[in-house]
């Protein structure tokens, strides 16, 4: 079955783009746990991180690595951190959150709300960094 992350790559759903290549995809996480929580994934639809094949999980994590550098010029932060968790959508994805102290990757903590135009604002803002 096609993924949310598929639909949107298919360009059927929209999302807040922050960088994009012919394998891979950076987009706002629509319920963020920090302003400028980023999801990284790879075009192609595999569900789980570990089944990519050896060249796509490390040019994966190159990209990812080049989405970091530049959320890290663009949004005031110590870090940004990296996790992996993958238990709602079914389609490889690396969060990328900026944090200033480790409870920041707490996905217990609550989500924050930011408007369309926010979202938007944030997106082109890193993109202008890629
Ligand atoms: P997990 O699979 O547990 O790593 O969590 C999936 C993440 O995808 C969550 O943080 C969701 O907020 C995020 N998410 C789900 N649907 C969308 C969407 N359409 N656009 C952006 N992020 C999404």
């Amino acid at each position: 079955m096609e993924s949310i992350f598929s639909k949107i790559v298919a360009g059927q759903i929209p999302c807040y783009k922050v960088a994009e290549n012919d394998s891979f995809l950076a987009f706002l996480d629509i319920n963020p746990l920090a302003k400028g929580h980023v999801l990284v994934i790879p075009k192609v639809q595999v569900d789980y991180i570990f089944d990519l094949d050896d060249e796509t999980f490390i040019q994966l994590n190159l990209f990812a690595k080049s989405v970091a550098i530049a959320m890290k010029k663009a949004i005031t932060c110590n870090r940004i951190g990296v996790t992996v968790i993958g238990l709602e959508v079914p389609h490889t994805h690396i969060h990328l959150i900026p944090i200033n102290e480790v409870n920041d990757m707490n996905f217990s903590n609550k989500k924050i709300t930011l408007s369309n135009h926010e979202m938007q604002k944030i997106a082109n803002y890193i993109n202008t960094f890629i």
